[in-house]
């Protein structure tokens, strides 16, 4: 047993390590260093629920036969850095972090799908998203085109408030070097992804000139925007900003608006409902209908089984794929079981 537990009567969890319980197991949540790990149900509710009590009064709570067993908690949490222990008069300079999320922007994240016969008069719609505040962009390319047509096309987010470019694009045939592939990544310094569909094989592309964009290759064809939606622990995303959007919001759909390659004006291009196109309809108009907004807020603490889910407040959330009819069932693409801590087979 440390020194420390020793000396000191209380503990406090730091206010950046945030438990949260699921069914049959708990997470805690580093969201400042961005990582977790697994706890017992047990040690969540010391964690949330007894941690005005001292040390001495948990282990009396738990009987000497649970005594070993609460050691190993306490070590385990000290040396991971999710608590430090105190006196009792301490315990209150330490108030919990405010998770209350706000955002200048009216839009902060749109998507943009591109077909055969899409016709997007792009300078107008990144000027549209400028003055929403639109931060962050994905484009997916699902049919041929060069790397000097994509250039062209993201030329125009140049002096827009934009800090985040994804895109996604088919693989092309005709480059062959990966300087070519790092010329075009390094045309347009707001990239921060580009994934290259229907490759030969699944790649990175080692970069070392450009430590802030990742260029990645996939075999699967993205084609369609049906090939979104998927769960999966790789698309997790622990940081202050999701983890406090996601406990009233939707960590996918929240202030999200997007084109679909026919121009549909939608929540998510994959959604059946459009609200207008953008050749007749701007944005703002959009915006301002009430039914659109109605997605921002559907959170995980409403969605079923997402709310037993221990993975919750960093998991992506679907609404365009999901397991019924009911609006607020689990998305489709998800097979992790919460009752049963298991990522089931596909
Ligand atoms: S709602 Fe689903 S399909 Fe639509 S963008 Fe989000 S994850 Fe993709
Ligand atoms: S059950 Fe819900 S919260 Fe849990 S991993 Fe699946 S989609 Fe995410």
């Amino acid at each position: 047993m440390s020194n420390q537990l020793l000396d000191k009567s209380h503990f406090k969890l730091y206010a950046n390590c945030i438990p949260v319980k699921g069914a049959s197991r708990s997470i805690i949540c580093d969201i400042q260093r961005g990582r977790y790990n697994f706890i017992t149900n047990d040690l969540y509710e010391i964690l949330s629920e007894q941690s005005d009590l001292s040390i001495n009064d948990i282990f009396s709570f738990y009987g000497a036969e649970n005594k070993e067993i609460l050691e190993e908690y306490f070590h385990f949490l000290s040396s991971e850095e999710y608590i430090f222990f105190c006196e009792f008069e301490e315990l209150g300079l330490f108030p919990k972090l405010d998770l209350h999320w706000e955002s200048p922007s009216i839009i902060t994240n749109a998507i943009i799908d591109v077909g055969i016969d899409s016709n997007h008069n792009f300078p107008d719609i990144f000027i549209q998203l400028e003055d929403l505040g639109c931060k962050a962009l994905q484009l997916r390319f699902f049919t041929e085109t060069t790397l000097n047509e994509v250039s062209e096309i993201l030329a125009f987010t140049e002096s827009s408030s934009i800090t985040s470019l994804e895109v996604i694009i088919p693989y092309p045939i005709k480059v062959t070097t990966k300087q070519e592939y790092i010329s075009f990544a390094s045309s347009n310094l707001r990239l921060s992804l580009v994934i290259f569909h229907s490759a030969p094989q699944n790649s990175v592309l080692e970069n070392e000139s450009l430590p802030c964009t990742y260029i990645l290759f996939t075999e699967d064809q993205i084609n369609d925007e049906y090939h979104c939606g998927v769960i999966s622990k790789s698309y997790f995303t622990l940081n202050i900003e999701s983890f406090s959007e996601a406990q009233l919001f939707n960590s996918c759909l929240n202030r999200k608006i997007s084109i679909d390659k026919s121009g549909n004006i939608k929540n998510c291009p994959s959604m059946s409902l459009s609200y207008g196109n953008i050749k007749f309809q701007t944005l703002k108009e959009v915006i301002r209908m009430k039914e659109f907004k109605k997605v921002w807020s559907i959170n995980k603490n409403q969605i079923n089984i997402c709310k037993d889910c221990e993975f919750r407040y960093i998991c992506t959330d679907c609404r365009a794929f999901i397991s019924t009819i009911d609006v607020l069932s689990k998305p489709a693409k998800c097979n992790y079981n919460p009752y049963l801590e298991t990522w089931e087979e596909k």
